[in-house]
């Protein structure tokens, strides 16, 4: 019998998760911007800044942003510079992406479907793969830990920025309160869907906590895995190293 897995606070196999979680990101793609300045109250934005100083992206590197959805954080590294391939399993988040950049003005950007879990990349291919609010939405993420590594070349860095629940007394207790019973409301409201937004919510409710986290990402091959808190503990930049 397969091992179910959770969507959100439900039990359900493998396969369907990550048909729901399809679902939910094609739902969403286009008003998935303007609900993440209003989940946020604008913040995702410097936590997004926060993360891309962190990776330090150089002039002409190769970076692969997975689950780049609708870019991001592609388009702040592709500003200093590094040649960046969005990929996502969600066709719908990088077409609202490349209309964006099309926006924009941004070129140099490659858009690719692909599932973080099995890369259709070469061994050794970027300098640098990225993460952002992606990997709780996988369903294997130890499969997706490994598929970093491998595309990494020696020496490649791997960040990875996801929610965690805050320790901060009192803060903790808005926190919960404002994204189970806020963020879902303003999904009904706004994007007309609530459901997506439950599970968005719920699923970061049941990601492992960063020391976990850390211990999977060092599992994976990574060295010096490191876990860094940001804003009482909300958001957590994950890194690693393979040499
Ligand atoms: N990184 C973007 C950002 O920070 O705005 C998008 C984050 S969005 C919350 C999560 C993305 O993960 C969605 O675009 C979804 O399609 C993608 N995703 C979920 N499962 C995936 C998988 N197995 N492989 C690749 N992308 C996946």
């Amino acid at each position: 019998m397969t091992q179910k897995v959770n969507f959100g606070d439900e039990l359900v196999s493998p396969e369907e998760k990550t048909r729901r979680v399809g679902q939910v990101f094609s739902s969403v793609a286009r008003r998935y911007d303007m609900m993440n300045d209003l989940m946020s109250g604008g913040m995702h934005r410097l936590w997004k800044d926060r993360f891309v100083a962190r990776v330090k992206p150089r002039i002409g590197e190769n970076i692969l942003d997975m689950a780049g959805g609708t870019g991001d954080i592609a388009f702040r590294m592709a500003r200093r510079g590094a040649h960046v391939t969005v990929s996502d399993i969600n066709a719908d988040m990088l077409q609202v992406g490349e209309e964006r950049a099309r926006q924009r003005g941004l070129t140099g950007l490659t858009w690719k479907v692909e599932n973080a879990e099995k890369l259709s990349f070469a061994d050794a291919s970027f300098d640098a793969y990225t993460i952002v609010f992606g990997i709780r939405n996988v369903t294997d993420i130890p499969a997706a830990l490994h598929e970093a590594h491998r595309v990494l070349n020696r020496g490649g860095r791997f960040f990875c920025m996801e929610f965690s629940s805050s320790d901060w007394p009192g803060f903790s207790d808005l926190y919960d309160a404002w994204a189970s019973k806020v963020i879902p409301r303003i999904g009904k409201v706004i994007a007309r869907d609530e459901d997506s937004y439950r599970y968005l919510v719920e699923s970061i409710r049941r990601f492992p906590k960063p020391a976990a986290f850390k211990a999977m990402v060092a599992d994976a091959g990574f060295v010096r895995a490191a876990a860094e808190p940001m804003l009482g503990g909300l958001v957590t930049i994950h890194s690693g190293w393979k040499i």
